[in-house]
């Protein structure tokens, strides 16, 4: 504070009730409850006797205009949504801190209409009796995998959680030593067995398992056989492993079911659109997997969810199983997969209507002279200090889809045009607190926002942002 003002007292400062009744304090008072304004406004009184007690109170803080915005600002910072929308420019499609899969514009509309209303979720509406929720998603689950039956549980970890407590609690199950994956977010098949009650038995080795492998392990404990797709690595080089088929007719030898763990579990062939191949759950099911476990975020691109399809038999002693009443989904999940499933019925518009294939088969060159159209107001924004290129970099699909493959994309590369070291990881961190925050990442020197994922519809949007950077 300058010398030349006398520092205001605590007796100075107003009251809070005669504050309430100031006009300046109306606008609050019409956006948020009398509760939440008062108890913000006595917090924002604290901290001015504070001041004044250290005989830094500046007279001019205690103007009722000057007390209302702080109330104001701290009113708004309190009641912001946790949850934010971001620009998700890392470079990875699905990627599972940022929320996976985003979703279709045709899916939020059916969320929308079960939302703030009574629903049929476990009503049947022929017969006026208690439904299955299952019923929801099962007839279109049937249809797009060719499997008997269907049912759907919060998220895959979780079926395949509840597919060994139904089929092997108690008991062994066989799986490929090649195969005992970890999953980002401490899903490891192991310690999944482990809590389902079921003994892992691990057969052949990390890179070669044979038909023999399994078909020596099999013993009156045996309730299982299962295979996990590695989804997230590659083993390659000398290497074998049993196929669904194959090991499907060691199943049937010895009346065992076999159970696919099948991770991102694609529905459709992703090669049509010139992607890399992922099998599909109707492929696994054809070949003679009893049961098939895949997740609703990942290639589906649906809401989180867990699927398991497969034999009635099956599904219906998993369904029995209390774990499934513990990690059933809620009414939003339901009407979020049931709209995603309904978009398969018109396979033509796919790629078009499902967002994580159309963010998928984006072309370079759409999303080069994007970068291009984008690099003027983000160089504007930057000033001197940084030097905005476009760049071709390259995406990749995450969540464990397509491991091994990359996809050629393109989006802005930001150097710091002089060496000052804090430079990048600050400008970074600064576009995490925008009002929509921009999350790239930090490479080779280099803050890369692959614009893969930043759709046309929200230019608009990512543009403002940057404005509102430069102030
Ligand atoms: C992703 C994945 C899981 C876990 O699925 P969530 O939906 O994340 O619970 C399990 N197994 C495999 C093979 C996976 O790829």
């Amino acid at each position: 504070m300058s010398t030349d003002v006398t520092p205001a007292r605590a007796a100075d400062i107003p009251s809070l009730d005669r504050l309430l009744n100031e006009a300046d304090f109306a606008p609050s008072l019409t956006r948020y409850s009398r509760t939440q304004v008062t108890a913000a406004l006595r917090e924002a009184l604290a901290a001015l006797r504070r001041q004044a007690a250290l005989g830094e109170l500046h007279p001019q803080a205690l103007v009722p205009l000057s007390i209302a915005r702080t109330v104001d600002a701290r009113l708004q910072q309190e009641t912001r949504p946790r949850m934010r929308t971001v620009f998700n420019l890392t470079g990875t499609v699905l990627h599972t801190n940022l929320g996976r899969a985003p979703l279709p514009a045709a899916v939020q509309q059916s969320v929308l209409r079960v939302l703030s209303g009574p629903v049929n979720l476990e009503y049947d509406l022929r017969n006026g009796r208690r439904g299955d929720r299952d019923d929801m998603v099962e007839p279109s689950l049937r249809e797009l995998t060719g499997a008997e039956a269907a049912t759907v549980v919060n998220n895959n970890a979780a079926a395949v959680l509840l597919m060994l407590h139904a089929l092997a609690n108690r008991r062994e199950v066989v799986v490929s030593r090649g195969e005992l994956v970890e999953i980002g977010g401490a899903f490891r098949i192991p310690d999944v067995m482990r809590s389902a009650g079921s003994k892992l038995i691990e057969v052949g080795t990390t890179n070669r398992t044979h038909t023999s492998d399994y078909t020596d392990a099999i013993n009156p404990r045996t309730a299982l056989l299962m295979k996990v797709h590695t989804s997230n690595y590659a083993i390659t080089g000398f290497t074998a492993s049993v196929g669904i088929g194959e090991l499907a007719a060691v199943g049937r030898a010895h009346g065992l079911p076999l159970a696919v763990d099948l991770g991102s579990g694609s529905l459709v062939d992703l090669a049509q659109w010139g992607l890399p191949k992922e099998p599909t759950v109707r492929e696994a099911i054809a070949a003679g997997a009893d049961l098939v476990a895949f997740s609703g975020d990942k290639l589906l691109g649906g809401p989180q969810a867990g699927l398991i399809v497969g034999r009635a038999d099956l599904i219906e002693r998993i369904k029995k199983n209390p774990l499934k009443r513990a990690l059933r989904v809620g009414k939003l999940t339901l009407a979020a997969l049931e709209a995603v499933l309904g978009l398969y019925r018109a396979p033509e518009l796919l790629a078009e209507k499902l967002t994580i294939l159309r963010l998928l088969t984006r072309s370079v060159p759409e999303i080069a002279s994007q970068a291009r159209r984008l690099l003027p107001a983000v160089q504007a924004a930057l000033g001197e200090a940084f030097e905005v290129a476009a760049a071709p970099m390259t995406s990749q699909v995450g969540s464990g889809a397509l491991p091994a493959d990359r996809l050629p994309s393109f989006g802005l590369r930001v150097d710091q045009s002089h060496s000052r070291r804090p430079g990048l990881n600050r400008l970074e961190a600064s576009l995490r607190e925008l009002p929509r925050p921009i999350i790239g990442r930090i490479a080779d020197r280099a803050l890369w926002l692959d614009l893969r994922c930043l759709e046309v519809a929200d230019e608009a949007e990512f543009t403002a942002q940057w404005s509102a950077f430069g102030r």
